[in-house]
């Protein structure tokens, strides 16, 4: 085929995927040989003791019959709107120059997958990154262009940062701390939440969303909107998400091989120390370097692991709803 009727071809076909997206997140796959029936429990797990209240927002769906997808949205939104978190959303920390912005990404049993970057001022970047995901025939908007797109889509805004946050900031700013002190991550108002779930068909999503390292460099992203690196849903094997010093995690594309670790055979626990394992290996500098993973196959077993103590995710059934702390590479 001539180069030009190539060209125009594709731009044929990138039209119809915008109009009409690959495959729909709810279309059900079940019947696929790859994907056996599910006869295992509905289970949600999501990173931090602030994954317990989301986790209880999107069970709600799953109880009402809704998919793991939504369900991980909707846990996700929850914590985005919580305003005394400072890690996600409203309530999130600004760059060193006061801008919060906002990072997330979410995936679903069908490889569908969408992240946003770099987004400042709106309420819900996880509905962002999904309605790309539906909609678009891209994964990753960032920026400006992530920006317009969610007001065109009339998603709500929001002032940020919060009155007393941007008071933080100003103290810090006058304190003139240097960019090269590693943040202290491994405190509870300091952390990402990942998110995921089987429903009751088998069927396994995830979701991360974060304002991202409290102070950073402007435009710099984690691992959190980086599929493979903050979250990766493979429903061949199962799904993890990430927590913990961005840079770190997209060293070794974290969350890509847990999955491919259970793939090998690893426990979702087992595949998570491993990983944790290979990280520590790639780093001579251990201080502050706090990275933790959570992990699902698709018999609904769940795991984690962390480089240091201090972590833990917090666990949703039918009839469980507890906080599980994860064994650990360390002490700090
Ligand atoms: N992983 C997030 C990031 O590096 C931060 C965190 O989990 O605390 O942006």
């Amino acid at each position: 085929m001539k180069r030009r009727s190539f060209v125009k071809l594709s731009a044929v076909g990138l039209v119809a995927s915008i109009v009409k997206p690959a495959l729909a997140a709810d279309e059900d796959m079940i019947s696929d040989p790859l994907f056996p029936s599910y006869d295992g429990e509905a289970k949600m797990i999501s990173t931090w003791s602030h994954g317990q209240e989301a986790n209880r927002a999107g069970w709600k769906l799953m109880e009402e019959g809704k998919s793991s997808l939504e369900a991980v949205e909707a846990g996700a939104r929850h914590t985005e709107s919580d305003i005394t978190n400072r890690s996600v959303g409203i309530g999130g920390m600004p760059d060193r120059e006061g801008h919060v912005t906002l990072d997330a990404c979410i995936m679903d049993w069908n490889s569908n997958c969408g992240s946003v970057g770099f987004l400042e001022g709106i309420a819900h970047p996880v509905s962002v990154a999904k309605h790309i995901m539906q909609n678009t025939p891209h994964i990753m908007l960032v920026g400006a262009g992530a920006k317009q797109y969610a007001l065109k889509n009339k998603f709500e805004t929001i002032k940020t940062p919060l009155p007393e946050v941007k008071k933080e900031w100003e103290k810090w700013k006058k304190e003139q701390a240097a960019i090269a002190k590693k943040p202290e991550i491994n405190h509870e108002n300091h952390d990402t939440i990942g998110l995921l779930a089987i429903d009751d068909q088998g069927r396994i999503s995830g979701a991360c969303t974060t304002s991202g390292w409290a102070y950073k460099l402007p435009g710099r992203l984690g691992d959190s909107p980086i599929i493979g690196s903050g979250l990766f849903i493979d429903q061949e094997v199962g799904g993890a998400v990430a927590t913990g010093l961005g840079e770190s995690i997209i060293r070794i594309a974290g969350s890509h091989t847990v999955v491919e670790l259970m793939r090998q055979g690893k426990s979702p626990e087992q595949a998570c120390k491993e990983t944790v394992e290979r990280l520590i290996r790639k780093h001579k500098d251990m201080s502050g370097l706090q990275c933790a993973f959570i992990a699902i196959n698709t018999k609904g077993e769940v795991g984690g692991y962390s480089v240091f103590n201090g972590f833990n995710y917090a666990l949703k059934t039918k009839n469980q709803d507890v906080l599980v702390d994860t064994l650990f590479d360390r002490k700090w």
